[in-house]
């Protein structure tokens, strides 16, 4: 089974994934982690990203390397945000990393969450989550989280919203049959907690 989570940066989809697949027993697979991995090594090396894509390796949901190097902490930076959301509407990178993600996904049960999964990437999944939060709530966490200004983020994340949705490849929407979830002020295990017995009821 597979259930995907997508929305824009900051509305909880990454500690909302992560639980969902423990409390699943499922396995996690974090696909902005391999576009920031491919980031980390075009800001490092240049050249095409696609072509930085095939020396990614991802040990599990919690490791990346690339070239054989570690990049797991490097790819949490501003720059590497930045650099990934540009890389991002590249249509060779991104067909580059369809591929390896549906590989992935072929097998097994996984909570997989980005910005096309239950678009692109797995249309097929039996259930699919669409997470926002309002624009204010999603750059507070994401300060809180960085340790920085909340007004510089909301100017980053706004940036990045637009590049992500008017993107000609793949951009970031809702899939017509995603079941739509509104993180602001809810907690985590709230969101959780409705995303598993949406995930019973989508296996019966
Ligand atoms: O989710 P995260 O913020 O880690 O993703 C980093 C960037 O990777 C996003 O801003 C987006 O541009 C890109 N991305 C994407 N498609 C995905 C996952 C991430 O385009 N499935």
């Amino acid at each position: 089974m597979v259930v995907t989570i997508d929305g824009p940066a900051g509305a909880g989809k990454s500690s909302v994934a992560r639980a969902t697949a423990e409390r699943l027993g499922f396995a996690y697979l974090d696909t902005g982690a391999m576009y920031r991995a491919v980031a980390v090594a075009t800001l490092a090396r240049g050249g095409p990203p696609a072509e930085r894509a095939r020396a990614l390796e991802v040990v599990d949901a919690r490791r990346y390397l690339v070239d054989g190097r570690d990049v797991t902490a490097e790819i949490r930076t501003p720059a590497a945000s930045e650099e990934a959301s540009r890389i991002a509407a590249d249509p060779a990178l991104r067909a580059a990393l369809l591929e390896r993600q549906r590989a992935l996904l072929a097998e097994g049960d996984w909570v997989a969450e980005g910005r096309d999964i239950g678009t692109v990437v797995a249309p097929e999944a039996e259930l699919k989550v669409y997470l926002t939060a309002s624009a204010e709530e999603r750059a507070a966490r994401r300060a809180r989280e960085l340790g920085t200004d909340p007004q510089v983020v909301l100017a980053d994340q706004t940036l990045r919203d637009q590049q992500d949705s008017r993107r000609e490849h793949s951009p970031l929407r809702a899939a017509d049959d995603a079941v739509e979830l509104d993180t602001s002020g809810r907690t985590i295990d709230e969101v959780v907690a409705e995303i598993v017995t949406l995930a019973g009821d989508a296996r019966r």
